[in-house]
């Protein structure tokens, strides 16, 4: 039997909201992107996402994933149409596959896609697919069974693999494969894994390193878009790329057919093009990745649910997005790394 999170119904008031404003930025930007946390934890330890000092986030601030539904509910309303389940790994969150099937009920979703780690993708491809799922990313930084260890602190990397798979069995498409590009670390896998994701039927994107949380560690692995570009220069058919409407990533035709995509925050932002929000597991609003402001929900939320207060909540994020974000490759700048490493805030 089919299972939903319970959320109060749509009715009158969401349909109200529907009729007001879109949610616009003060630099004419309009938003209908909204990644949701849906838990900090994650069963990796990667040393550039979670440290492996921190020990398990708290579970007592997460918000329950009814009151993660009725956020996302305003936010559809409001007219959000492309959704990111995310987190820490969101499949370690019990209950996520009835979270899923709530979302995909929600009229105006166009777009629903998971970030995973992968490891607990094998068992859970054709449940999420089944509950209105339509694809994934699946984060996997290398084919190197010691430095996948190095990297995320399990031996795992053979689970990962067998959830690309399965993913792709169960009709999640397309998969999608992120790489953090680290020198030194896997800088020198960037052909086998274009290589990969072709055998995979999936498609790589490679992403610069940000400044998060790890600073100091960013400072001497970071790689530029170009210099990724010039390690994959002997696979690309051009250097002409190609951009999609609220999409983050850039995208370089093969020699042997198919794209690569390459994500630069740092060389190379996107601001003018960013149209998304992002939800954090703890009940905040976060108007920019590289910015520290965020409007908290808990009131909206608690004793009992607003979904005016909800989406004002909306509006003061949205009214809150800065121009820009913060980081650059400038020494002086890097006092501005972001204080909550990636985990934290939802990937
Ligand atoms: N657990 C899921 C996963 O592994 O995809 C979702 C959350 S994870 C935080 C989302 C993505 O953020 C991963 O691809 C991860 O590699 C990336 N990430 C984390 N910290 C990063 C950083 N400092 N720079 C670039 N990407 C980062």
């Amino acid at each position: 039997m089919f299972v939903m999170v319970p959320i109060r119904p749509f009715g009158r008031l969401v349909e109200m909201l529907r009729s007001t404003e879109p949610l616009r930025d003060g630099y004419g930007r309009q938003l209908t992107y909204l990644r949701v946390s849906v838990t900090e934890k994650c069963n990796l330890r990667c040393f550039y996402c979670l440290p492996r000092d921190c020990g398990h986030p708290a579970r007592s601030h997460e918000l329950d994933l009814s009151e993660v539904a009725e956020v996302v509910q305003v936010g559809v309303a409001l007219g959000i149409t492309k959704i990111r389940i995310t987190g820490g790994e969101p499949l370690v969150r019990r209950g996520l596959v009835d979270f899923v099937r709530t979302l995909r009920s929600l009229p105006g979703v166009t777009d629903l896609a998971l970030s995973t780690n992968g490891t607990l993708l094998a068992e859970r491809a054709t449940a999420l697919k089944s509950a209105g799922l339509m694809r994934v990313n699946v984060s996997l930084d290398s084919l190197q069974p010691a430095v996948f260890r190095t990297i995320s602190g399990r031996n795992d990397l053979e689970r990962v693999v067998g959830g690309i798979d399965a993913a792709r069995a169960a009709g999640l498409h397309p998969v999608k494969l992120n790489v953090v590009v680290m020198r030194g670390v896997n800088d020198d896998e960037l052909p086998a894994m274009l290589d990969f994701a072709t055998d995979h039927g999936a498609q790589a994107r490679f992403i610069e390193y940000m400044p998060l949380g790890l600073g100091k560690r960013w400072a001497s692995s970071y790689v530029s878009r170009a210099d990724i570009l010039e390690r994959l220069r002997p696979q690309l058919a051009t250097l002409h790329p190609r951009q999609e409407p609220g999409d983050a990533a850039t995208y370089y035709p093969l020699l042997g057919g198919g794209e690569v995509g390459v994500i630069s925050p740092v060389s190379c932002r996107f601001c003018d093009r960013c149209n998304r929000l992002r939800l954090t597991a703890d009940g905040k609003l976060r108007p920019c990745l590289t910015s520290e402001g965020e409007v908290d929900l808990r009131h909206a939320l608690s004793p009992t649910v607003s979904h005016d207060a909800i989406a004002d909540c909306f509006h003061v994020a949205t009214a809150g997005r800065p121009q820009q974000g913060t980081y650059t490759t400038d020494e002086a700048d890097r006092a501005a790394i972001a204080a909550r490493p990636m985990a934290t805030i939802g990937g």
